[in-house]
Parts: structure tokens; sequence; C-alpha cells
């Protein structure tokens, strides 16, 4: 008999893949969103710390340098014992009262330094210990080879505009520098070598740059990129693989709950057939097939004769047995292409697709014999034996679900006038 196994049914409706797809594109999408959002976030953090880094180191440096010219300034410039080839510096001989080298008692000489020399030197030996270089540069240039570079003339035009700092990273060759300057205010004590220049006290005169290897800390923060982009990979195929391991879970489980409910909606508890409803709405589409095409259907309703007394006589749950018993010689009994349902109490309504009246016929009386013949046993001693009556017949072209079945249940209750254990066929509309 077709589709009565209590796991498929013809018409049942499964869960909308395209709707779980598009509810788990949804919710992936959202978390790689939000996983990315704080992942950028943190890189970001991470990256704007390290610079502030560097930023707070420049500036150490820059105060630190600030300091060294003011206390020189201060002294008018340190006289420093000068190598045999060293000159004086030739800008400072213009400045009046000021002698650029002096001689000790042993005819040792030396020769005046000022902020600016000071300044050149201690930028040299902070290069080639890698730790830091310093320019001393200004948009008013004293001397032609502290031109500022792009950088430093971009930094002392934002100085006028009342910037206090600049700062960048910039690539020289293989290496990276992290760029800081800022102005350079004049004090009262360069007006000494700076006057003839024209500034005030206070006025911006120019501005040191500081250049500080950032090679180790952009290797950092290139790291610490690489680590969280493997990181969020990581987690998000964690988070999607997760994301996809539940919805099946919830998906397999969603289809069972649908089945059971199918089966519920759809099923006689008591012996697994169709119930009547779906009984009557499976024998709807198979007249519709029939007449599309032009093939016979046959139906058949039986009714178990004098169930009362088995009732009666063994009880209402030996009555109930018996029912379950006589469904599965029902579900045996029948091709895969027929299939049952239970119409009443202890009547059954069978579709024999394919079968003229005179096939459906004999197959009826075949069961009948078959089930009069069967030995319903309830326990070893006790077998109860069951007849049936039968109606039968073939739909016919127009005619109504009601009128082909009230057709059969009218040949039915002949069958039963008849003195039941009999097959009746319905060939007379009513
Ligand atoms: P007939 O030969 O005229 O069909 O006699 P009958 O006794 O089979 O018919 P009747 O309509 O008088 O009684 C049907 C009985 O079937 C009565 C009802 O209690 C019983 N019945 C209906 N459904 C169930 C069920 O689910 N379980 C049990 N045990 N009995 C049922
Ligand atoms: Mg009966
Ligand atoms: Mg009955």
């Amino acid at each position: 008999m077709k589709n009565q196994s209590p796991t498929s049914a013809p018409f049942e409706p499964s869960i909308n893949k395209w709707h779980i797809k598009q509810f788990i594109f949804t919710l992936t999408f959202a978390v790689c969103l939000v996983v990315l959002a704080l992942f950028w976030f943190f890189h970001h953090k991470t990256s704007n710390l390290l610079e502030k880094q560097l930023l707070e180191e420049a500036r150490a440096f820059f105060q630190q340098i600030v300091l060294t010219r003011q206390w020189i300034a201060k002294h008018s410039g340190v006289y420093v014992k000068a190598e045999p080839e060293e000159k004086a510096n030739p800008y400072l001989a213009n400045i009046p009262n000021i002698k650029t080298e002096i001689f000790d008692r042993d005819d040792q000489r030396y020769i005046l330094k000022n902020p600016a020399i000071v300044t050149k030197e201690i930028s040299v030996l902070g290069q080639e210990e890698r730790i830091v270089a310093f320019h001393i540069t200004s948009l008013n240039l004293l001397n032609q080879e502290n031109k500022p570079d792009t950088f430093e003339e971009l930094a002392l035009q934002s100085f006028i505009t009342g910037n206090r700092e600049a700062h960048t990273f910039e690539k020289k060759g293989k290496s990276i520098y992290f760029r800081y300057m800022a102005p350079l205010t004049v004090e009262k004590y360069c007006l000494q070598c700076h006057r003839a220049q024209g500034y005030k006290v206070g006025d911006i005169r120019g501005g040191i740059s500081v250049s500080i290897p950032a090679d180790t800390i952009k290797r950092e923060i290139f790291a610490g990129k690489v680590f969280l982009v493997l990181f969020a990979a990581l987690t998000l195929g964690a988070i999607i693989g997760i994301i996809l391991y539940i919805s099946r879970i919830f998906i397999h489980d969603l289809r069972k709950a649908q089945h059971s409910l199918y089966t519920m909606a759809t099923r006689d508890f008591l012996t697994g057939l169709f119930n009547r409803r779906e009984g009557l709405a499976l024998l709807s589409s198979e007249v519709s097939k029939s007449v599309r095409k032009g093939a016979p259907l046959s139906a058949i309703l039986l009714d178990i004769d004098h169930f009362k007394i088995i009732n009666d006589d063994y009880g209402h749950q030996a009555g109930d047995k018996v029912l379950q018993f006589f469904a599965k010689v029902l579900k045996v009994s029948l091709r895969d292409y027929d299939f049952g349902c239970r119409y009443g109490g202890e009547e059954f309504l069978i579709a024999l697709p394919g079968t003229t009246g005179k096939e459906a016929f004999a197959i009826a009386v075949r069961l009948r014999k078959k089930i009069a013949s069967h030995k319903f046993s309830l326990h070893e001693n006790l077998a109860i034996p069951i007849t049936v009556s039968i109606g039968v017949g073939q739909y016919r072209v127009g005619e109504s679900i009601d009128k082909f079945i009230n057709r059969i249940d009218h040949a039915l209750y002949h069958a039963k006038k008849k003195g039941r254990n009999t097959t009746v066929g319905a060939n007379v509309s009513t």
C-alpha cells in the first residue's frame, strides 16, 4: 500500500530551504561584521598606542635638545678643545664681543661651540648610534646648508598658522623614520646671535626636526596586524562553523518536529493509516490524476461486521488491538500505489488507482476472503474471527467525490443487508 509507513507521506510540506539559507547568511554576515569591526578597532587602538609612544619619545628628545641649547646659549656658547684641523664656526666671527677661538697657557687651542653646532654634533652622534637625528632649520636661513626638506617646510609653514607640532612616518631607503617637528621660539639670549635677522623675543625663528628610527615599531605594528588578521580569520571560521553546526541541529530538530506535526495531522493514531481528512484529500488528488490521464480509478469501503460484539465480548482494548491487526493486514494486502485510510470507527476506505471496477471487485473479494480466514490472535489461546462487508465502485468522470463515496457506501449497505461477509459492486449511481 502506498506511503503507509509512518515515516513518509506524499504531500508532506518541507521547511523553506531558501528562508533558512537567508537566515544563516544574514546571521553569518552580521557576526562577520561585528567581529571585523572589533578586530579593526583593536588594530587601530594598538597602532595608535604605538604611534603615541613614538610621539612621546620624539617630544622628549625635542625638549632635551632645546634645554641643552638653552644652557649653551645662556653661557654664550661653550669652548671645547679643538682638533688640529678643526676650524671655528665662521658665522660666529661677525658677532661683536665674541672670541671664536682661545688658547690656554700651554697653547692648547679651544674653539667656541654655539647651540646650532652642538645640536648638529649631537645629531651626528645620535645617528651613529641609530637613536635619534636632529635638524635645526628655518624658512629664514642663516646657513643655506640647513635648508628644510619637504616635511620640515610644511611643518614650518603650519607653525606660522598656529600649529605647535607636526609628525609623520617617512621612508628613507629601506628604513622607516618617525619624524617630529616643533617650533623654536626666540628667547632673550638668542638675540645675541640672531638680532641681525630682526627677531624679537617670542618670535618663531624656525624649528628643530627630530627623526627616530621606527623600523622596530613598524614591524611590531605589522606583526600585530598579521596576528589580528589570522586571529580574526580563525575566530570567524570558528563562529561560522558554530553557526552552521547549530543551524544543522536546529534544522534537523525543526524537520523532526514538522514531520511529527504532519504525522499527527494526517494519520490515525491507532492504526497508523491516513485519517479520514487526509484519505479524502488523497482520493481527490487521485481523481484529478485519473481524469487528466484518462486512467480508471476505483475505491473500496470496508466495514467490520458486528464489531460492537467484539468490544462487548472482549473489551474495548481488545477491540483496539483487532483494529491495529486489521490495519496491518490491509497494508500488506494492497499494492504500492494503493492507499487506505481509517474512514470511521471500524470502517476503512481504500483507493485503487489505475484499476477498473471489475478489477477492484476481484481485489475486494480476495481481501474479504483473506480477512475471513485470518486469525486475529489476541494471545496464544484467543483468536478472534472477523468478517467484513465491502462496497466497491469505479469513479465516473464528472462525479463529485461525495457522490462517488455515497455510491460505494450504498453498495456497502447492500452488502450488510445481504447478510454481511459479502462484496457488492456500486454500478448504479444513487
Ligand atoms: P455492523 O456489522 O452493522 O457494522 O455492526 P457493528 O457492530 O460493526 O456496527 P456498529 O456501528 O453498530 O458498531 C461499531 C462499533 O465500533 C461501535 C464502536 O464502539 C466501535 N468502535 C468504533 N471505534 C472504535 C475504536 O477505536 N476502538 C474500539 N475498540 N471500538 C471502536
Ligand atoms: Mg461494523
Ligand atoms: Mg460501521
